[in-house]
């Protein structure tokens, strides 16, 4: 066992006051470090939820300790009606490392895609007469508002709180003709996750994103990428659109970019940021505390080397996933750098990721997004070691499930 900080020990586990939102285990956790979360029992686990492929750098990563705790010593927060030296280190190292030209902070990727629908709406009033309507993906997933709940396409989310928000019509991912059925004279634009992630890890192919950017062109329409998932060199590139060479209009940004704290980001290339003035903002809009988080994060996936070696891992990964397959029969593996998933011979992930999370001496922590698929979402500092305890996890845990 691990020793843990006296002052764990004895905390308060009366979890009464919380609002009811979701069936969640008994642990209360006091702390973080790198691929490993402890609970106030003293267990440690093996995080590859990693706050839901947030904690890019891992748990507590020390530069992220550094740019929160010099930020705060300086400026938490100056109000959103002026300027921040963070916030503006922060929009120049995005715009400098895509082709995007703008970018507004916000703090939950819900808040970035609604302000990506705004901004896309803005501009179909500007200059497609008014038009309003956005394709979207079943089994898509964009967030938790009224509006990213309308433009999602994960099941049962069209019938809960009605009447949804209109204007989002859905096309089948992966299939450019659902989408060009769809596309009319009140069509503005395309949403999609370059990587779908809730659904399982489902990567759009190349093919898919280039017929989509060539639609767009051709319909005077815009192409919209949802990275709060894949952005941030999860993919293994910067952004998860690069790897099909193309140019989207607008990408949202959330998840990794903060490495842990509450940050998004809407990017869009000049020619259609088009907000006036009142149309847009937030209380909380680029806040030094949570931008300069954010450019820690950047400043350290672009260094030398970074995201060649989470291509290496990914690599190695992906292998040892593969191996498994070969080995239990099952269905196969997929994803883009460390975003990946297994796909089960049948329902029992389920089974999987209670039975890691109570193995002994330490739980593996994992996802199923799916009755039939796992999915993996370390750190994109995650060591071999790290990656080899998983595969030997799922060895044990796939046999006693087969016998
Ligand atoms: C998590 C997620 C969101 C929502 O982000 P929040 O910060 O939870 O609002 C939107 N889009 C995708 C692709 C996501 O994975």
């Amino acid at each position: 066992m691990t020793t843990y900080p006296e002052e764990t020990q004895n905390i308060d586990t009366d979890t009464n006051s919380l609002m009811y939102i979701v069936d969640r285990p008994d642990n209360i956790f006091v702390r973080g470090d790198g691929m490993w979360l402890y609970d106030n029992k003293g267990k440690k686990y093996l995080d590859y939820l990693q706050g839901w492929a947030v904690n890019c750098l891992g748990h507590s990563h020390p530069a992220i300790i550094e740019a929160l705790t010099k930020q705060a010593n300086l400026l938490i927060n100056p109000s959103p009606a002026f300027y921040n030296e963070p916030m503006i280190k922060l929009s120049k190292i995005l715009t400098d490392n895509s082709h995007f030209d703008k970018v507004f902070f916000t703090n939950t990727g819900a808040e970035a895609n609604e302000g990506a629908i705004k901004l896309a709406r803005k501009w179909g009033q500007k200059n497609k007469k008014g038009a309003f309507e956005i394709i979207t993906f079943i089994d898509s997933f964009h967030g938790r508002t009224l509006a990213t709940m309308s433009a999602s396409g994960k099941a049962g989310f069209d019938k809960i709180f009605p009447p949804k928000v209109e204007g989002f019509v859905k096309a089948e991912f992966n299939n450019l003709d659902s989408v060009k059925l769809l596309i009319n004279d009140n069509t503005i634009g395309i949403m999609l996750e370059p990587i779908q992630g809730e659904a399982g890890v489902i990567p759009a192919s190349k093919e898919f994103m280039q017929g989509l950017e060539l639609l767009c062109r051709e319909h005077n329409i815009l192409l919209i990428c949802d990275e709060v998932q894949s952005g941030c060199g999860r993919s293994g590139h910067l952004f998860a659109y690069q790897i099909s060479g193309i140019k989207p209009h607008i990408m949202t940004l959330g998840k990794g970019i903060g490495g842990g704290v509450p940050l998004a980001a809407l990017l869009s290339i000049e020619e259609i940021s088009c907000f006036e003035a009142g149309d847009q903002g937030g209380t909380y809009n680029g806040n030094p505390l949570m931008t300069n988080v954010g450019f820690a994060v950047l400043e350290t996936i672009l260094q030398d080397g970074f995201l060649t070696q989470v291509q290496q891992k990914a690599q190695y990964l992906s292998d040892e996933l593969k191996v498994l397959v070969k080995e239990f029969n099952l269905v196969g593996e997929r994803g883009e750098g460390l975003l990946r998933a297994l796909l089960l011979d049948g329902d029992y992930a389920k089974n999987i990721v209670i039975q890691a999370k109570n193995m002994t001496p330490y739980g593996v922590l994992l996802n199923a997004p799916r009755p039939n698929v796992l999915r993996f979402m370390p750190s994109l500092t995650v060591s071999y070691e790290e990656l080899d305890l998983l595969i030997i996890t799922l060895r044990e845990l796939i046999t006693a499930q087969k016998n």
